[in-house]
Order: structure tokens, then sequence, then C-alpha cells
């Protein structure tokens, strides 16, 4: 809230006013009942009215003033928290990714930001305005009425007893209820994302159980905040009732003393009554202060996660693409074991090496350590005898162009995602010849709008291989000396895929190109083959030498070579 203590300060201000005047009303119902009704005092008569609506124009005034203000203060808040976390998710390291679910990720954004806003300016609004009334009140109480006041004052504690032991029960619930929710809407994404798979796999029964499950644990965790929140009202009801029999039989003299005046004991029940809604308010504002506080907790430990480490200082440029693994090992922070292990190459500029081996043995991990998707955890990686941990992310990613094994395309036209991510306007030419290089411009072409087309939420409205090669297009679009092809023509057909073979051997030729595939026919061309096994090379070469040594490469090039 500190940015705008302006505004907030406005809000209290106006809003310690409307409180201040809460007394004004049992301070003039006494002159009113004694000075008009018992006395008849004619002067009082002409101004008690007028003054009753003055107050009440004063008090309309700052409820407004102050509602306004903190309605400001807490949509700025919202948007403040929105944009850091978002910005966060865009700097977190991929790691966090892996270990967290994205179902949680959306939730902490969508809800547990309005928890805490509600915390800090409605919650906030309750607390001082509240406060200021039940002073006030006391004060005015006590000023009437000592004997009657200090009645009120023993039954206080009890009251504060009550309110913390629920207090404390609604905040664990609340964190059980947020951490719940987040699972929730984890199963429905992958249930609406997963939903093909479902099917054909017949998991609609266990995702109904899995989903029922969480929901009715949603259910259950908001019955029982429900049940501590209703519990309050009735047990601070009935201590009200207790004192109310107390000051009836106290004020009316029964205690031996003068009794009160008319006006007197109605205004210190007036008084009374005005004190119940603040206190109420205030024992009711805990729920949304133990929401606010756990949803608090959740986003801060978003916001306050470490970025990405973007430690080194040199800024990149002018590359001319030797890339050098020199030792390198990677363990995930989740796995046992190194996954990679050693792993020594060198790819000399403008040079192609392909990646082969079997499923599982640290292909896509080499390939996520050059962007520094993952730091290395011993061993160095070189672009032109530069450490890329000592160079800024940015330059680093400047030159490398990347198609990953799933193609990620965003819900815009095909003209923007192919641009994605380059600076200024790009003249259509270029961007047809990247389409064109990458075999994607025929089928552009057939669609309804072209390159204006949106190709909706994934790119639903594409094939897998239309996909692919729109991915590739933008990865030739943005012309990089580095070029890292994971798997990128494995969803195409085998027509394509020789067309976007000789498209990527045209660019490759003056590129650093690290490429992983599957099929030997995008390989046998390739400077340096590495056949990798379990994180580590086993074997290098050329195709025509692997093919001669007999080893893994040659069997695997047989055993392709008779399916086809
Ligand atoms: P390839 O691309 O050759 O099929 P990967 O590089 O994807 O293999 O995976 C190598 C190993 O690392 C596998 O054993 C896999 O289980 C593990 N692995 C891959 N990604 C992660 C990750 N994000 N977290 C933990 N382990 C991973
Ligand atoms: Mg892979």
């Amino acid at each position: 809230v500190r940015p705008y203590w302006r505004q907030f300060a406005f809000g209290v201000l106006f809003m310690v006013m409307l409180a201040l005047t809460e007394p004004a009303i049992p301070y003039l119902l006494k002159p009113l009942l004694d000075g008009t009704f018992v006395e008849r005092d004619a002067e009082f008569l002409f101004w008690s009215p007028i003054l009753l609506m003055v107050l009440f124009l004063v008090r309309g005034a700052c409820g407004m003033a102050s509602q306004v203000a903190f309605a400001w203060v807490s949509g700025k808040l919202v948007l403040d928290l929105r944009e850091l976390m978002f910005e966060r998710i865009l700097n977190l390291p991929t790691s966090y990714y892996d270990a967290h679910a994205t179902g949680i990720v959306i939730n902490k954004v969508t809800n547990n930001v309005t928890q805490v806003t509600a915390a800090a300016t409605k919650v906030l609004m309750v607390l001082v305005r509240d406060s200021v009334i039940v002073v006030g009140l006391l004060a005015y109480m006590l000023y009437l009425d000592w004997r009657l006041s200090l009645t009120v004052f023993v039954l206080f504690p009890m009251l504060a007893i009550a309110v913390r032991l629920i207090a404390k029960r609604l905040r664990s619930l609340s964190r059980r209820l947020q951490a719940t929710m987040g699972e929730m809407t984890h199963v429905l994404g992958e249930a609406v994302r997963g939903h093909k798979v479902i099917k054909v796999f017949g998991g609609r029964e266990a995702e109904m159980r899995r989903f029922s499950s969480h929901a009715n644990w949603v259910r259950r965790l908001q019955f029982k905040v429900k049940l501590a929140d209703g519990s309050s009202s009735p047990l601070i009801e009935g201590i009200a009732a207790i004192m109310i029999a107390l000051l009836i039989y106290i004020g009316t003299g029964q205690l031996g003393d003068e009794p009160m005046s008319v006006g007197a004991f109605v205004s210190f029940l007036a008084a009374l009554g005005l004190l119940f809604p603040p206190i109420k308010r205030l024992v009711g504002v805990n729920q949304p202060l133990q929401s606010g506080l756990a949803g608090a907790e959740s986003v801060f430990a978003m916001i306050d996660e470490p970025p990405e480490s973007d430690e080194g200082r040199q800024v990149m440029g002018g590359v001319k693409g030797r890339l050098t693994f020199s030792k390198v090992s990677f363990r995930y922070k989740s796995s046992a074991g190194d996954v990679l292990d050693g792993i020594s190459f060198v790819v000399p500029p403008g040079t192609t090496t392909a990646l082969v081996g079997p499923s599982g043995s640290g292909k896509t991990t080499i390939a996520s350590l050059v962007p520094r998707f993952y730091t290395v955890t011993g061993g160095t990686i070189l672009l032109d005898d530069q450490d890329i941990q000592g160079v800024t992310l940015n330059s680093l990613r400047q030159q490398i162009s990347y198609v990953g094994q799933e193609s990620v395309l965003f819900n815009d036209t095909v003209a923007a995602n192919i641009c994605y991510g380059s600076e200024g306007d790009i003249p259509h030419q270029a961007m047809e010849d990247a389409a064109r290089a990458a075999y994607a411009l025929d089928f552009i072409n057939d669609l309804p709008d072209g390159f204006d087309t949106v190709v909706g939420e994934d790119g639903v409205i594409l094939s897998g291989g239309q996909r692919q090669r729109i991915s590739i297009a933008r990865a030739l679009l943005k012309d990089a000396p580095v070029l890292i092809l994971d798997e990128a023509t494995s969803a195409l057909d085998t027509e394509s895929e020789r067309y976007v073979q000789s498209a990527l051997q045209n660019l490759a030729r003056d590129r650093t190109t690290l490429v992983i595939a599957h099929r030997l026919s995008t390989i046998v061309h390739a400077d340096q083959i590495l056949v990798m096994n379990e994180g580590r090379v086993v074997e290098r070469g050329t195709h025509a030498e692997l093919v001669a040594l007999g080893g893994q490469y040659a069997t695997l090039y047989e055993n392709q070579f008779e399916q086809a």
C-alpha cells in the first residue's frame, strides 16, 4: 500500500471523521429526549432536527469519500501485484515449472491476489473505522455512567477469547482451502487439455473420481469455514443479552442508588446498540483477514522466488558460432543421478552436429543447456570461446534460434506467430520467405485468411506437422547464428519432412546447428554425429564412419533401413 499512502491516508482521514461522528448520535439523543420530550426547551426544539440533518449529511460525504479512496487503492494494488507476479512468471527458471503445476500458479495470480488486497483495504478500513467508533462510543458511555460501563467492560474479555479461538481455526482452514482449490483447478486444466487421451485411454472414471475427491474436499473445507464463521455471531449475541439484562437492573436503580434520567439511559443503550455492529464487523473481519494473510503468503512466496540467475555481465555480439561442450555434467533437481556425464564435443561454426540415441539418453537436456534453461552442474559450455555462464541471458539467447519437441503457438494470427519476438515491423517479404523455406507457405495460403488466420489456442486449427512448420518458420526468421532443432520435424510426414529437410540444410549451411532427430534421413548429412546413451557420448563421427564402425549407430541404421 505504501506507494499509495496519500490516497490511503485520504481514505483513512475521512473514515476517522465518519467514525468520530458516530458517538454524536447517542450524544444528541440525551438532550433530545430530556430537552424536547420531557422539558420542552423551545430553542432546542428548533435546532435539534437541523443538527441531526447536518450530522447525517457530513457522515454521508465522509463515507463516500473514504469508500472511493479505498476502492482506488485496492484496484491499484491488485494491478501492481498481478504485474509483479506476471513479470516473475516470465523470469522464473525452467526448474520452477518442473516443480509447480500450472493450476497452482494461475490460482495465485487470479484468486490469491484479490484476497491480499481485500485484507489490505477492506479489512484495514474496518479495523481503523470500527476501532475508532468503538473507542469513541466507550468513552462516551464512561462519561455517561461508569457503573453501566464497568458492566460492559467486564464482559468484553470473554468476547476477546472467543474471537481468538475462532480466528485461529479460520486461518488454518483457509490455508488448506486454498491449497485444495489449486489442486482442483489443476485436475480441471488437465482434463480440458488432455481430453483426447482421457477418452481413448478410458480415463474418464479415474478423472471423475480424482475431480470429485478434490471438489468434495473444497466443499468440506468451505463448509467448515462457514461453520466456524457462523458460530461467532450466536456466541457474541448471547453475551450481549446477558449484558443488557444487567444494565436494565442497574440503570433502573435496583442496586439502591439514584435511577438514571430517561435521556441518559436511552442514550447509553443507543451507544451500546451502536457498539455492536462495529464489534461484529471487527470480529467478522477475521475471515477475510486470515484468508488475506494466507493469500499473501502464497503471493509473496511467488514474488520472492529467485529469478533465473543472470550474473554474467558480458554482452555477447557478432558471434561466429563455435559451440564447445567441455566435460559438461548435469542433473535435474529432482533426478537421482547425473543425467549428463562428462559430455565433450565441439561444433565448428557453420556446421551441423546431430544427436541420436534412445529416448531418455539426454539429448533434449543437452539442447536445453545451450540457451541456459538450466545451469550446468559441472564443466563449461563455450560459445566462441566465451563461457555462456559469463554473458547476460538476453544477449546469449539472441544468438540462438530454437524449435522444440512441442511446437508452442500463441492464440494469434499465423503472421504474429511467425514474427513472434522479432522487434519492429517485419517486411512481409521476409516473413513469406521464412514460411516458404519452412515449406509452410502453401498451406498458409490455403487458410481462410492466409497469414491473418487466427490459429486458436495452441494452434488447434492446424495439424501437428503444420504447427511444426510454423515453429520452424519462426526460427528461420530469427536468423540467429546458432540453431537448435529438437525433433523439430518429428510430426511431419516423410514427404514434407524431405522438403523441410532440404530447407534446413540450406539454412544450416552458414549456421551452427544442433539437431536432434529420430529419422536417420535427417542425420546422414550432418558433419558430425554424436550417439548418446544414458547421458554419455558413446560413438562419434560422420555417417559413413559410424556405419563402418559397426556399433550402436550401425544397428540403428540397419533397423531403420529395414523398416523403410
Ligand atoms: P531425450 O531427449 O534424449 O529423450 P531427455 O534429455 O529429455 O532425453 O531426458 C534425459 C533424462 O532426464 C531422462 O531420464 C529424463 O527422465 C530426465 N529428465 C528430463 N527432463 C527432466 C526434468 N525436467 N526434471 C527431471 N528429470 C528430467
Ligand atoms: Mg527429447
